[in-house]
């Protein structure tokens, strides 16, 4: 048997090291590696059987031009000329790229540099937007840079855990394991503040089932607790003038609002003044909503306000789904961002551009997911380029962006999978690698980089995106600019970015020895980069010091007549987005084999639903069939359906087309959670 292989997981933000090693043509044992800091040589389900995932059945080994197959060179020539031509009579905004936390850094780095500093737009946004980009926006408004201030030491140091919408077992349960080992260890509570009793919440000292879209109003009343306790401390903050009066509430009152017994949410207040040593964990609970920037802010000020940052087992701690959504951050991955933690402020344009070399430098911010794929629906883009994601499932309002992907002139997909719900729009699909055949880094939620390191050759003519996406700039006529031979040449790039170009005044800022030379770059070990964010209590702000943000609970959606219900959506335990890897293990299928639509048992009755049967759920956006499962984990009035079967796999559980493709005002991310809907049975 060949030496095992130190790589990363390929699915969510835990970002765990594996030991994979070759066993057959297409086979991999899969371990968990005992040196990664992030998960110390345990792994899920989900992990355990990656090696079950590394077969080729379905997957595109060679360039399509439509149906037919083509040769590398006349698909990249044709998807260069086609961009070439379209920006040359419409501008470069009329193209754009939709890619995916998916990608490794490198990737994300040259895809970003082709449309930013080459062609000129910053029309490229990635499935991210839809994951974390309300917690980039609420870090940004509180500590003037996207910094994540807390890393899993923390959950070990902590005595008291906060999970803010966050089914933590099912979707990172090796921090969920790292929480119940803390508890063992150190007596530490668990609180869990979500509106499903989850798998997670049976565990907790205490479970509040707040009503959804209630968290500001929770946060701002555990605040207004704190500061009458007189635990806040405003040095080294600055504070709006009347930012208390916001918070003038009391526990009734926070209690009525968030539809919560008043001496549970007094527990939660008790506990969390008593303890210095909190961390509070959300996720796309929180991110997810239309309010998502401002749920973040009332935790950042709750954390900031009362000292709870800048020390072990002491932070708020935004944990990421991809498992290199952190990455894509890194290297400007989103149409609001540019490289190296740097925005469209005009001096970061010119740092960005003058070491780029830039033809043309994008100076504003792009269209967000949402929107880019509304200009796509209203004929404003002409050219589009999806790498490594299944928009025409994973997007809200999914039938409109179908629509929209059939009338867009060119389509260019590069995936690893033959045809999924995009692909049947793609005019040009290329192949591209997948987990275990390409090379790289990815950042998970803790800032730790870790590389993925490929343990299987490049079957048919797949090849790695970072090597697509160059060789289509070059074409394009920017080839100094693109003459990358291997990913280390990609990395030492955006190393020296994050170093000399950010002006000492961002704390993203990769260490200088990593990966220097290509062996370096070979035998990479996993760093953290950021140590202890703001132990100094110092902030990159203008003034040096952290925000408050006054946030105010909107107000919560009354009950229509015809969608009397609230819909919740989310992931199942053993699957990952719409399948197209985890659907591949049949021991990964066994633990839910279809979408099912969970409510309580009072709805139930009262709606003539049987546990079992089958129910059609409406929302003003669309319907889909579900099977009926009845919980008591649900409250009554919500309904709970996952989010990864498509059309290709299901003609029932068709979940993205039920949320509207509404955003959250600051940070774009659409509001999956919390959408009025109506239940019956079919
Ligand atoms: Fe992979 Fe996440 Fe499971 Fe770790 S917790 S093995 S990164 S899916």
């Amino acid at each position: 048997m060949a030496d095992p292989v130190r790589t990363t997981c390929a699915y969510c933000g835990v970002g765990c090291g594996i030991l994979a090693t070759r066993t057959g043509e297409r086979t991999l044992e899969i371990r968990g590696d005992p040196d990664h800091p992030a998960n110390a040589g345990r792994l899920c389900s989900k992990g355990t059987h990656l090696g079950e995932t590394v077969g080729l059945e379905g997957r595109l080994l060679h360039p399509l031009i439509g149906r037919r197959r083509a040769s590398w060179n006349k698909a990249l020539d044709l998807v260069a000329r086609r961009f070439r031509r379209t920006i040359a009579e419409h501008g470069p905004n009329s193209v754009a790229f939709y890619v995916s936390g998916q990608l490794l850094t490198e990737d994300y780095y040259v895809a970003n540099k082709l449309m930013k500093g080459f062609i000129g737009s910053a029309n490229i946004d990635t499935n991210s937007r839809l994951c974390m980009s309300s917690a980039v926006a609420g870090h940004t408004r509180a500590f003037g840079e996207d910094i994540v201030p807390a890393s899993y030491d923390d959950l070990d140091a902590a005595d008291l855990i906060l999970l803010v919408g966050s089914n933590t077992a099912w979707c990172h349960p090796i921090v969920y394991q790292r929480i119940m080992a803390a508890r063992v260890a150190r007596g530490t509570k668990l609180v869990v503040i979500d509106p499903r009793r989850t798998e997670t919440a049976e565990e907790a000292d205490l479970h509040l089932a707040i009503r959804p879209g209630s968290d500001v109003a929770l946060m701002n009343g555990l605040l207004a607790h704190c500061r009458r306790e007189g635990l806040v401390d405003e040095r080294g903050l600055d504070v709006p003038e009347g930012f208390w009066d916001a918070l003038d509430t009391d526990l009734w009152t926070t209690a009525r609002t968030c539809d919560v017994p008043p001496p549970d949410l007094n527990r939660l207040f008790e506990l969390f003044a008593a303890t210095p040593h909190t961390v509070t964990l959300f996720s796309q609970g929180v991110n997810q909503s239309l309010a998502g920037t401002d749920q973040v802010n009332a935790i950042l000020n709750l954390h900031l306000a009362t000292g709870r940052i800048g020390k072990p087992g002491a932070a708020p701690f935004s944990i990421t789904g991809q498992p290199n959504a952190m990455g894509g951050r890194e290297v400007g991955g989103l149409a609001t961002t540019l490289a190296a933690h740097m925005d469209f402020a005009p001096e970061h344009v010119a740092r960005v551009g003058r070491f780029w070399g830039a033809e043309r430098m994008a100076t504003r911010a792009g269209l967000k997911a949402v929107d880019l794929f509304r200009a796509v629906g209203e004929r404003r883009i002409k050219a589009l380029w999806i790498m490594a994601t299944n928009p025409a499932v994973s997007m809200p309002d999914a039938a409109q962006v179908r629509e929209a992907l059939a009338a867009c002139p060119f389509v260019v997909m590069s995936d690893v999978v033959a045809d999924t719900d995009t692909s049947l729009h793609a005019h040009v699909r290329l192949p591209a690698a997948a987990w275990g055949e390409k090379d790289g880094t990815v950042t998970n939620s803790d800032r730790t980089v870790s590389r993925q390191r490929a343990v299987l050759p490049l079957p048919g003519e797949a090849r790695p995106d970072w090597w697509i996406v160059s060789e289509v700039a070059r074409r394009m006529g920017w080839a100094d600019a693109f003459s990358y031979d291997r990913p280390a040449d990609i990395w030492r790039e955006h190393v020296r970015l994050s170093r000399y170009e950010n002006g000492g005044e961002r704390l993203f800022t990769l260490p200088g020895e990593a990966g220097r030379s290509n062996d370096d770059y070979a035998v990479m070990a996993p760093f953290r980069w950021g140590g202890t964010p703001f132990a100094d209590g110092h902030y990159p702000t203008p003034s040096g010091r952290a925000r408050l943000v006054p946030v105010r609970q909107a107000r919560l959606q009354p009950s229509l007549r015809n969608w009397p219900l609230t819909l919740n959506t989310g992931r199942y335990r053993d699957h990952w987005h719409t399948m197209t890897r985890t659907g591949l293990s049949p021991k990964l299928a066994r633990h839910r084999e279809e979408p099912l639509v969970e409510l309580h048992s009072d709805d139930a009755t009262r709606l003539g639903l049987v546990d079992g049967s089958l129910a059609r759920v409406g929302t003003p956006q669309g319907e889909s069939v579900y099977r009926v499962a009845i919980s008591a984990g649900q409250r009554p009035g919500e309904l709970f359906v996952p989010i990864h079967w498509t059309d290709r796999t299901s003609t029932a559980g068709r979940t993205g087309l039920l949320p509207r493709p509404l955003n959250d005002p600051h940070s774009g991310q659409p509001g999956f959670k919390n959408t009025p809907a109506r239940i019956e049975p079919l």
